[in-house]
């Protein structure tokens, strides 16, 4: 780890970088002041997380959870979900949202672009793979009938759905899209099929699928800028000091992470090696891209669940490709990316958590 922050350290007084940070937010195009942003209004509203894992330790019967415990399962869902029921949720949901994007779904679905089941030597896990404008574009996935199966056919169609976009509206030298923007449309498209889901389900089920996606929300916005956080002490602190030993390092995380975790999450002994196996701060603050697809993608949620006919704005934004800077993409549909509007997406999730709690209290359960 030293080597690594020696090497960054060395990189950016040749290139002439004023903060560790900086040449992550001109590889992605973005400026520093949005990201500051971002991680200022996150930071301040790491209560979310904390009233989450009181509630989270509350159902589980537990004083306090340990750290490896965060992300333990709180209930179950058994229903199983056919690859053809499946694509007919999110055909619903995609059509319900724009013809467009249902259009786009049904073409794959025909013309067979989506790689559906396990099978021998295929490798796990679910993607879209692009490469060129001229090259049709590919889902992987490995559906085997569970809820998250669902999820994961709206997120990777997300990805389709925005490439097509961008092929159908750009030249080829802006074929592209932001990492800061590279997970808007798969979340905002899992987003609405989770709530179609969560619709038709009874209580005992609804709670369960509430708190799974609190939990990912959580994961993805609010522990990425915490772990951002660490990332910006941790490059400070060796330009100031030099080597930084194992226990020094371990102190600086476990800071961090329990700013956001807060008092329901212990700080097991030997959690403050945690930041050994995270490969992401060994690419410098690439986590921030996280939390800024996610919260674009709730603020944008919002903004349609208010006014059906914004959706014409966001398929400008999934349109722009790299042709302009992540501002000015937002700024030609009235959006500035300042901190009001990452509040507007964690007000999804504060709205989520208090209708967890509520719900959790109708069943008894806390
Ligand atoms: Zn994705």
């Amino acid at each position: 780890m030293n080597a690594i922050l020696e090497n960054k350290k060395v990189e950016d007084n040749l290139r002439g970088f004023e903060r560790p940070d900086s040449e992550r937010h001109l590889n992605d195009d973005i400026s520093t002041k949005i990201v500051d942003g971002l991680v200022k209004t996150v930071s301040e509203k790491f209560s979310i997380a904390k009233e989450f894992y009181k509630l989270k330790a509350q159902l589980l019967k537990q004083e306090k959870l340990e750290y490896y415990e965060r992300n333990v399962e709180s209930g179950s869902v058994d229903k199983e979900y056919s690859y053809e029921e499946s694509a007919a949720i999110v055909e619903k949901v995609l059509e319900g949202l724009d013809k467009k994007f249902g259009d786009i779904f049904k073409r794959y679905l025909d013309k067979g672009l989506i790689d559906v089941y396990p099978k021998k030597g295929k490798r796990g896990g679910a993607f879209c793979v692009y490469v060129t404008k001229s090259q049709p574009a590919y889902v992987m996935l490995n559906h085997t009938g569970r809820l998250d199966d669902v999820a994961t056919i709206a997120h990777e169609m997300g990805h389709a759905i925005n490439n097509e976009m961008v092929k159908e509206n750009q030249n080829a030298l802006n074929f592209g899209i932001s990492t800061a923007t590279a997970e808007v449309a798969s979340t905002f498209m899992e987003d609405f099929v989770f709530e179609e889901m969560a619709k038709e389900a009874d209580d005992e089920t609804r709670l369960s699928l509430m708190i799974t996606k609190l939990n990912s929300d959580i994961s993805s916005i609010i522990r990425q800028v915490a772990c951002y956080n660490f990332e910006k002490e941790l490059h400070e602190k060796f330009r100031e000091n030099g080597f930084l030993s194992k226990e020094e390092i371990g102190k600086v995380f476990q800071k961090h992470m329990s700013a956001y975790m807060g008092d329901f999450v212990k700080m097991s002994p030997g959690s403050e090696n945690w930041w050994v196996y995270w490969s992401h701060i060994r690419t410098y603050f690439y986590v921030y891209s996280y939390a800024s697809g996610l919260l674009i993608s709730k603020a944008l949620q919002r903004k349609v669940k208010q006014d059906k006919g914004f959706i014409e704005n966001v398929k400008k934004i999934l349109s722009s490709g790299i042709s302009k800077s992540v501002e000015d993409i937002f700024k030609e549909v009235g959006i500035e990316l300042n901190e009001e509007f990452w509040e507007h997406g964690l007000k999804e999730i504060e709205d989520l958590l208090n209708e967890t709690k509520e719900l959790a209290k109708k069943l008894g359960k806390i």
